[in-house]
């Protein structure tokens, strides 16, 4: 896959990807999304090692996997067997574990051994980098932070762009599974209004940087608190639009909803 790799960002910093993963089926199965998965694999450059923030760790603290081989985690229930075979056997990255620790000092950030790679990064990853050749980290979300105090645990990882390392944050833009979960069971694949006016709305605020915007966008709009009942899904954004530069362009290489109102849109910041 390597000759597919689009080396235009060699001679500036890493992008910053947000990827909507929705369904852990997208990571056996042959379907849009995980086609569109395997294609951003050749929007980078061989990382030096990936830094991935995911709404499936979502703790009380601020941690960083230091384990030299992460474990598979499937971290999910009621699906098939062929689910929790599947392996994403990437090593881990001590020394950037530890480099990162040192970034979020602030935030008491510790180095973790019990959690590994969890379905958020491994159903998108297994695609984008099918031979698992890449060192993966995990960074937790301290579900007890603010929200514009996630933004700046982002802005802080920044500097890693410079060093090769590709941040990959994983959520969904809309991500509301009561709503999903009663559309699948009936049918109904048609996009509720209020799922497509908030995907476009941080779309724009994506666009524009509108950082302030984006902040309240989830939690102070009716449409936001739709959206997202709980703000596991919504932070990791917030994680890779902290890490995006003013000086970067926005690209929505993935855009659309499974089961009706799960937002599987995108974001690359470069
Ligand atoms: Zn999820």
């Amino acid at each position: 896959m390597s000759e597919n790799r689009n080396p235009q960002h060699l001679n500036g910093p890493m992008p910053v990807l947000f990827v909507g993963h929705g369904s852990p089926m997208n990571a056996i199965e042959d379907n849009r999304w995980s086609r569109e998965f395997a294609a951003l694999g050749g929007e980078f450059a061989q990382p030096t090692a990936i830094l991935a923030v995911s709404a499936h760790w979502y703790v009380n603290g601020t941690y960083i996997t230091g384990n030299e081989q992460p474990e598979t985690i499937h971290d999910f229930g009621g699906f098939p067997q062929a689910l929790f075979e599947v392996e994403y056997p990437s090593p881990g990255h001590v020394s950037l574990a530890r480099q990162v620790r040192g970034i979020l000092e602030q935030e008491r950030a510790s180095l973790n051994s019990d959690w590994g790679i969890d379905h958020g990064s491994w159903s998108v990853l297994r695609w984008m980098f099918p031979k698992a050749d890449v060192p993966v980290i995990q960074l937790s979300i301290d579900r007890r932070q603010s929200l514009k105090r996630h933004f700046e645990i982002g802005r802080s990882l920044a500097e890693l762009r410079d060093e090769n390392v590709l941040i990959l944050a994983s959520g969904n833009i809309v991500h509301n599974l009561r709503d999903a979960f009663s559309r699948k069971r009936v049918g109904d694949i048609e996009t509720p209004n209020w799922a497509r006016r908030f995907d476009e709305s941080v779309k724009q605020a994506v666009i524009d940087h509108d950082s302030a915007r984006l902040l309240s966008l989830a939690t102070e709009t009716d449409d936001g608190r739709q959206a997202h009942p709980t703000l596991d899904h919504w932070l990791p954004l917030i994680y890779a639009a902290g890490a995006g530069l003013e000086t970067d362009g926005t690209r929505f290489t993935s855009e659309g909803f499974d089961w009706g109102s799960i937002s599987m849109r995108n974001v690359i910041f470069q």
